[in-house]
């Protein structure tokens, strides 16, 4: 049994059923056990591959999206550019690449920052990133980032971050807890607390007992951050992730292990756990700070910025096993039935000053 599954029980049997926020917190970032903090979880070796990690080809186009949101922007001087939750800092290293390609003198006046909140991932980034074209700073926190211009990216990092779930039962939705069953093991309970109902998105009325809303207050925090960041000091934001663009309910929480679905409740701190990210709240989010923002799938967005255009340059004059590994990977990240389309992209940009 992993130690942390023993530790939550002691504290859980000391002080009662947590949130699934807290579980979802203590499973990913705890200091001595959390999955961030002690695993190496990407790649073929790992729990899952993400888009970085599938080809060159994703930092590159974030890339020339970055370079040209600060172009758009009226190419303020000395801007940052951003990335946060960076993994092991591949897509970083493949966007500084593309940008220093595209114009050096972007990259000299350019402060590039990555913000992580693992320890451990530093150490990975800094080793990935240390022959780069230009001299990384990092964050543990946003609001630690430099006041400046700001050009950030995000993949995969806002399904990471603690939701709080609701049940429905028969006195209304009251929140999914993680508690002790009757053997002293892990279980889901419906806790005490209950949730306004002005929060409940449409479907709520007809869904059946037992159905779970899920809201991500950390999410939206962070979101908000970000939003009053690009409003004070202009910019934009490129967040990718996979999800839905309409607030529904439904239960989204899944851990990964191995590269298959793990039980949730099982493995606390040795599998990934994360959910799907409700795009919709974050657009809300954009709105509200007066932000333009713009929601697309993975496969349209990476399609209009030139990737198969990218794909075929790369695949030039090279052996058929490299350009089979090419098509593949533009399979892999633009196909309909891959990340193409449960991946989405959401884009955000301040009014230009
Ligand atoms: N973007 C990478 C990694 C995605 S995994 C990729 O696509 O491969 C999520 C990443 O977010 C990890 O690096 C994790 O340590 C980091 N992370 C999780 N919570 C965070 C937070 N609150 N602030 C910054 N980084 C966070």
């Amino acid at each position: 049994m992993s130690s942390l599954k023993e530790k939550l029980k002691r504290a859980i049997a000391l002080t009662g059923p947590i949130s699934v926020a807290e579980y979802m917190a203590q499973c990913l970032l705890d200091p001595e056990y959390g999955y961030y903090t002690t695993r190496e979880p990407f790649g073929t070796q790992g729990d899952f591959i993400t888009a970085p990690e599938v080809s060159q080809m994703f930092g590159e186009l974030i890339g020339v999206w970055i370079f040209t949101a600060w172009q758009a922007a009226g190419s303020p001087a000395q801007p940052v550019v951003a990335e946060i939750g960076p993994g092991r800092g591949t897509l970083m290293k493949d966007l500084l690449r593309a940008v220093s390609r595209l114009d050096p003198g972007f990259v000299r006046q350019t402060r590039f920052a990555l913000v992580e909140a693992s320890p451990r991932l530093v150490e990975v980034q800094k080793a990935t990133l240390a022959n780069s074209s230009a001299s990384p700073e990092w964050y543990s926190r946003f609001e630690d980032l430099p006041e400046a211009p700001l050009f950030i990216v995000g993949n995969e990092l806002f399904d990471a971050l603690p939701i709080r779930q609701f049940v429905k039962t028969p006195s209304g939705w009251r929140e999914h807890m993680v508690g002790l069953d009757q053997n002293g093991e892990l279980a889901f309970f419906a806790g005490v607390a209950s949730l306004d109902a002005a929060l409940l998105p449409a479907d709520a009325a007809t869904a059946p007992e037992g159905a779970i809303f899920e809201t991500a207050p950390a999410r939206e925090a962070l979101m908000d951050d970000i939003a009053v960041r690009l409003k004070q000091h202009g910019g934009a934001g490129l967040f990718i992730d996979y999800g839905f663009d309409k607030t529904a309910v439904g239960d989204t929480l899944q851990a990964m292990k191995s590269h298959a679905y793990d039980d949730v409740l099982a493995n606390p701190g040795e599998a990934d756990i994360t959910s799907h990210v409700d795009f919709d709240a974050l657009a809300r989010i954009s709105r509200r700070h007066g932000l333009a923002y713009t929601l697309t799938t993975q496969g349209e967005f990476l399609l209009q910025l030139g990737l198969l255009e990218r794909a075929g340059q790369l695949g030039a004059g090279k052996p058929v096993e490299v350009q089979e590994s090419i098509r593949d990977a533009v399979e892999r990240l633009a196909a309909p039935d891959q990340m193409g389309t449960l991946f989405k992209v959401l884009t955000v940009t301040a009014k230009r000053r």
